[in-house]
């Protein structure tokens, strides 16, 4: 309806003189038409929100004590965990939760989602395009519990996903969006500490609140970014650019640098794969306030991918991946071609794997934060899966189960800056909740006993998931010769 009045306004009105000012009109009726629209929902037909119990659960809320409450009684209202052992509302629809266990919604704080991609060389009308049904893409999100996530390569297209989301056009995670700063390339590029600072205010005034620095940055303008970031009240993530190869770490670890987005950044910088040069890293790290994502599985993948492609044939979840990645993963896999043609990069791959589980350990013991997050979209990480899979790897590189649990809910949530409304099991936070047929303290694999998850108070319970995995992967059968990566520039 807005976009009708836009439009039917452009033609009463032609391009001249006072083009900005015809603008701002436009924008202005455009606006109140809207706000109209909105007010007749609010005042006439809203339905009422549906409360729902779950009675008798054993609820772990990943505070800071994660003080187990067993038998427990909560109630979700209006999107929120309104109580927790308290009366339950007469209307309150009751699920059993016993024999079973509540957590926090997961994040993950490394994803890259399947938004626009720069095929379009046939071009209406040059630029991005975006072929991919939104649905599709957040249900594997969606039926792994995983409710909010990073992405890590911020465009429009980002911002679009993610308003399709809050309108409950589709059901998603919550989205935290960083814009990428690089030295070069197709990113947002500057080359110079004054375009350093110049690109993020700009990112700050497209609406970005996260900065991502990349690897061909020089030192002065990665600086540059990180400092002016400071000054807007944005946060970094990001790589660690090459140009900083052979000097000395702590020159990297500068104020306000918060979060490494993988191990790999650290093991690009140096040779010596020593447990003495992962704890030199953890001092560093815990010295400088940065927090680091290990981002485990991206490796283990790279790895699996480039001894055999038997590994993504194989991989159960392959079905609901969209078939045009289906097509690239297996015909079109750099990671098979490179180890391919250098055999010695999968001794190399493996030797990644194991240092990166060192600094793991040397991170814990410095005692910096560490959080969970798995580079989705790299090939064979598949979106949602790709989480638990990363939980159990960090297992193995030393956490207790509390701790990986900790690194995929109250963590992230404090570094998003969005722990007053979700991260743990507290009346009146949002409610992002799993219900789990197996204890995750016990076994961290249990993270994947799903019984049901509450998206924003949304419940979807077991039957709906499997509703919605049944149609996405009907959904990619079907449209399998559709999408061949040899054609992208058709679509
Ligand atoms: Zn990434």
């Amino acid at each position: 309806m807005c976009i009708r009045i836009f439009s039917r306004d452009k033609n009463a009105y032609p391009v001249s003189s006072i083009l900005a000012k015809f603008y701002l009109l436009t924008l202005f009726i455009t606006l109140n038409s809207c706000k109209i629209k909105e007010d007749d929902i609010t005042s006439g037909k809203k339905v009422e929100e549906e409360i729902i119990a779950i009675k008798n659960v054993t609820i772990i809320p990943m505070t800071e004590e994660n003080e187990i409450i067993e038998n427990a009684t909560i109630v979700v209202k209006n999107k929120t965990i309104t109580s927790i052992n308290k009366t339950i509302p007469e209307q309150a629809r009751i699920i059993n939760g016993k024999g079973k266990w509540l957590i926090p919604g997961l994040i993950d704080m490394h994803v890259h989602n399947l938004n626009e991609l720069a095929f379009n060389e046939g071009y209406p009308t040059k630029g991005l395009t975006d072929i991919f049904e939104k649905q599709h893409i957040m249900t594997p999100y969606i039926v792994n519990g995983v409710t909010t996530v990073f992405e890590l390569s911020g465009r429009v297209g980002a911002f679009e996903l993610r308003n399709k989301i809050v309108q409950e056009k589709i059901i998603g995670p919550r989205i935290a969006i960083a814009a990428v700063i690089d030295g070069a390339g197709n990113e947002l590029v500057a080359s110079t500490p004054i375009e350093g600072r110049q690109t993020v205010r700009n990112a700050k005034g497209l609406g970005y609140r996260f900065i991502k620095t990349y690897s061909d940055l020089t030192p002065n303008t990665f600086k540059a970014i990180v400092d002016e970031a400071k000054k807007q009240g944005m946060k970094v993530v990001g790589h660690i650019p090459r140009a900083f190869i052979n000097l000395p770490a702590k020159d990297f670890f500068i104020p306000h640098f918060g979060l490494i987005a993988h191990a790999e950044e650290l093991s690009s910088n140096t040779n010596d794969f020593s447990y003495e040069k992962a704890q030199e890293y953890a001092r560093l790290a815990k010295e400088n306030g940065t927090w680091l994502t290990p981002n485990l599985s991206n490796i283990v993948w790279i790895l699996r991918q480039s001894k055999s492609l038997e590994s993504i044939h194989k991989l159960p979840t392959f079905q609901y991946v969209h078939p045009l990645m289906q097509d690239k993963w297996l015909t079109s896999n750099s990671y098979h071609r490179n180890a391919s043609k250098s055999p010695k990069l999968i001794p190399y791959f493996q030797e990644l794997i194991d240092f990166h589980k060192l600094i793991v350990k040397a991170f814990k013991e410095a005692g910096v934060p560490l959080v969970a997050g798995t580079d989705t979209g790299i090939s064979g990480v598949v979106w949602g899966y790709s989480l638990h899979e990363e939980l159990e790897l960090l297992v193995e590189a030393g956490l207790t189960n509390q701790e990986a649990l900790m690194s995929a809910t109250r963590l992230p949530a404090i570094w998003l800056e969005i722990e007053d409304k979700i991260g743990t099991i507290e009346e009146g936070k949002l409610a992002d909740l799993i219900l789990l047929d197996k204890n995750p303290l016990e076994a961290i694999k249990n993270t994947k006993a799903i019984s049901g998850v509450f998206v924003n108070g949304k419940w979807v319970d077991k039957k709906k998931i499997n509703t919605m995995l049944s149609d996405l992967a009907e959904w990619n059968n079907v449209n399998r010769e559709k999408f061949k990566w040899k054609d992208r520039a058709k679509y």
